[in-house]
């Protein structure tokens, strides 16, 4: 937490004051520097073969799996060759789960077969199935505002839409209905709850997700359908007699095991124990290869620290990339991550992750001291010639980063084109031949002068006062 120092001697209250008032800038030279930086990464910088590795030798991932065993080795590895100065674990404990199968078909009035995927930590249906009415609603308010009878003993159908949009902000809405619709379904007495895609596709790819969980006393199966498959169910429902599903589902909830956070350092040259955190996640959902989400974002933030090594001398301070594990199931890795260093974070100048996909980036967001806005205004002069825009003040510096800025650490977010991450997100579809190579050396080239600039800055950032 960022607690303000109320005891300080007047000669120390005037250094601050001073400081405050003026941020020193980025000097000419580390400007130039990061410039052939980025001119470099922008013509050879070489995201797409790390991510290229990680989707076709490991593919998915999901914490706790084997699979994500193999990635955590592969990370290891991939930063050794790629001639990391340090390469270390730390473990996690993540819940864990298994997929099994899942069917639904449409028993009554026109039986026909639905294109379902488990959400996160969904309960099996009984052996041999359940066969229930459904009743529909719009989003999971509605659900919420429902009255429990007119739920009990159904499968509860919430059929919100998502909008598309460069900023991904119609995913908020709509996951709403996938992290709270079980919960809200199960204390209703519902026997299970259909959840219309979080996605913005009208493919017959269903898109999974983690729900919420925790305290849910009599968890309920829980899937989603395609978007097609939800038009389908709607249309049924629209002639007005009831719509009979059987679903047929076994997951199971497994005992926690261990997975681990995965870290790579570009050690500083005079201050090591500072560093700038640039994060992205190695888990995957387990149907597609996690190629988008976020393979992309492991080959950025890795190429990136790559390109810095090759520098003459290491940057002032640590580059230290942090490869989360289980972030799909609940930024788990991060949060570990935070409690382990929580007398560390005063070190940590800067955090940012990439975790939206393979798009261009065209904003650039920061999350530090008014008075280091100028600091922001260099940088920016280096990004503009990439296409971006300078954003806002607001930034979390990606999902992974959450907890960090929660303790005061300032952040950067370089906010990729999402018009169509959610067309693939969390599908069998998201797979390596939805990343364009020419798209991730933008990316790199972006990373690479914000990454740099960071940790050769002569100034740092300082605390960011946090909201709470
Ligand atoms: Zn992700």
């Amino acid at each position: 937490m960022y607690k303000p120092l109320l005891t300080l001697t007047g000669g120390l209250v005037a250094a601050l004051a001073l400081s405050a008032a003026q941020a020193k800038p980025l000097s000419q030279e580390d400007l130039s520097v990061a410039e052939v930086l980025r001119d470099r990464a922008l013509a050879s910088s070489d995201a797409y073969s790390i991510v290229e590795s990680l989707t076709v030798e490991i593919g998915p991932r999901r914490a706790g799996t084997e699979g994500d065993q193999r990635a955590v080795a592969w990370a290891q590895n991939k930063m050794k060759a790629l001639g990391f100065d340090r390469v270390y674990t730390e473990q996690i404990d993540v819940p864990r789960w298994h997929r099994g199968h899942a069917h639904a078909q449409v028993v009554a009035p026109f039986p026909q077969p639905l294109v379902v995927t488990s959400l996160g930590y969904g309960a099996p249906t009984p052996e041999g199935g359940l066969t229930a009415d459904i009743v529909k609603f719009e989003d999971v308010d509605a659900l919420m505002n429902a009255p429990a009878r007119k739920v009990k003993g159904k499968i509860a159908f919430i059929n919100k839409r998502m909008e598309r949009a460069r900023t991904g902000e119609g995913y908020g809405p709509a996951v709403k209905g996938r992290s709270l619709g079980m919960r809200a379904a199960a204390e209703k007495g519902a026997v299970a709850m259909l959840l219309r895609s979080v996605g913005t596709d009208n493919d017959r790819m269903p898109h999974t997700g983690m729900m919420s969980i925790d305290g849910v006393e009599n968890p309920i199966p829980a899937l989603a359908l395609s978007a097609p498959d939800a038009n389908q169910l709607e249309a049924m429902l629209k002639r007005g007699k009831p719509v009979q599903v059987k679903l047929d589902v076994d997951s199971e909830r497994l005992a926690d095991g261990p997975s681990f956070n995965v870290i790579g350092e570009i050690t500083g040259r005079e201050k090591p124990e500072e560093a700038v955190v640039i994060g992205a996640h190695l888990d995957s959902w387990d149907e597609g290869t996690g190629a988008i989400d976020d393979g992309a974002g492991v080959g950025i933030v890795m190429e990136t620290a790559r390109m810095i090594s090759e520098l003459p001398q290491r940057p002032r301070r640590t580059l230290r990339v942090v490869l989360f594990g289980a972030e799909e199931i609940g930024l788990v890795g991060a949060k570990q991550y935070v409690e382990a260093h929580q007398n560390d974070m005063d070190n940590i100048v800067a955090v940012s992750e990439s975790d939206f996909g393979a798009g261009k980036i065209w904003r650039f967001d920061t999350r530090i001291p008014e008075n280091k806005f100028d600091v922001a205004d260099q940088i920016m002069q280096l990004l503009a010639p990439l296409g971006i825009e300078r954003g806002n003040n607001k930034s979390h510096g990606g999902s992974d980063s959450y907890p960090f800025v929660a303790q005061g650490v300032p952040a950067f977010g370089l906010y990729q084109d999402g018009t169509d991450y959610f067309d693939y997100h969390h599908t069998a579809n998201d797979t390596l031949d939805k990343v364009d190579p020419e798209n991730l050396k933008q990316n790199v080239a972006a990373w690479i002068v914000v990454s740099f600039l960071a940790a050769e800055m002569e100034d740092d950032f300082g605390r960011v006062p946090t909201e709470h």
